[in-house]
């Protein structure tokens, strides 16, 4: 066991080092001419769209992680594969987690509606592959109906590369560590250490309604039940299920977990993966044209 750990961790370290060197510059959007999307078009039609949101994650991330997290992951992936990324909204459909101050939140058929309006840009110009990676739980409604609108209505394939993707079956990690926490926490020191107040960090209180807490009993026995239990979070606080943000948790992390373990090498260890494998799916599928 301990043998293995220690491979692990000289593979992980190699990685790194690969990752380091082998690394080009991301190519943005909004950071290229005209005459560049024209260059890219000639060779290649891939685009990466990070969708993110601007919303409360606890007292020490900053709004923007989910944004910072989807734009700096699909950099990652951009400059191991060429492929650009073109960033559209810094929000998503955060509704439920506005019962703390500056989170902000567009309606699942707006967030829509502007996202197909730019691939239909885009695709005017050339491109076809269109590969959403996203870091919002909150967006996956939105990423499901624009993917299916895109496919079925433009000449262009739509596919998702990150939160809610196939290609990123979950891992059993910790029971509910899903906003704020340890993980997450983690993962923002990898990618914008400066805005992580690690002082500020703490456990939340979370407050499980009667039935939530019943459904988890239930889940020992038939572990598909907990499906009912997920759906009861990250719901807006007029549906009357106790599942908005400031119901469930007295400082917006919504974890078991404790964010003050979170170490950087963590957040590295969980990027690359999420790295590698849309990587791997992205150069498998440059091989068909
Ligand atoms: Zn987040």
């Amino acid at each position: 066991m301990k043998l293995l750990k220690l491979l692990g961790g000289i593979f992980l370290f190699l990685s790194l080092i690969s990752f380091s060197f082998a690394e080009n510059k991301a190519l943005v959007l909004q950071e290229m001419t005209w005459t560049d999307i024209q260059e890219y078009l000639k060779n290649n039609d891939m685009v990466i769209i990070p969708l993110g949101s601007t919303e409360q994650h606890g007292p020490h991330l900053p709004l923007g992680s989910d944004f910072f997290e989807a734009f700096e992951i699909s950099k990652l992936i951009s400059s191991r594969t060429g492929v650009v990324v073109a960033p559209i909204l810094m929000v998503g459909y955060s509704e439920y987690h506005s019962g703390f101050p500056g989170t902000l939140s567009v309606k699942p058929q707006t967030m829509e509606q502007v996202i197909f309006e730019c691939v239909e840009m885009l695709i005017k110009y050339g491109f076809r592959r269109i590969l959403f990676f996203n870091y919002h739980g909150g967006n996956n409604i939105v990423q499901e109906n624009v993917i299916h609108r895109i496919n079925h209505n433009t000449p262009a394939i739509a596919v998702s590369i990150g939160h809610g993707s196939p290609i990123q079956k979950a891992e059993n990690g910790e029971f509910f560590d899903w906003h704020g926490g340890l993980n997450e926490t983690s993962i923002m020191l990898y990618l914008k250490p400066k805005l992580v107040k690690m002082e500020r960090a703490k456990k939340p209180e979370i407050h499980f309604t009667p039935q939530m807490k019943k459904l988890r009993e239930l889940a020992k026995e038939n572990p598909d039940i907990i499906y009912v239990w997920n759906s009861l979070f990250g719901v807006p606080e007029k549906t009357g299920k106790g599942g908005a943000s400031y119901e469930l948790s007295s400082n917006g992390i919504w974890s078991l977990s404790d964010p003050r373990l979170a170490t950087r090498e963590r957040g590295i260890e969980k990027v690359h993966k999420m790295v590698e494998k849309a990587v791997k799916f992205i150069e498998t599928w440059k091989k068909v044209k």
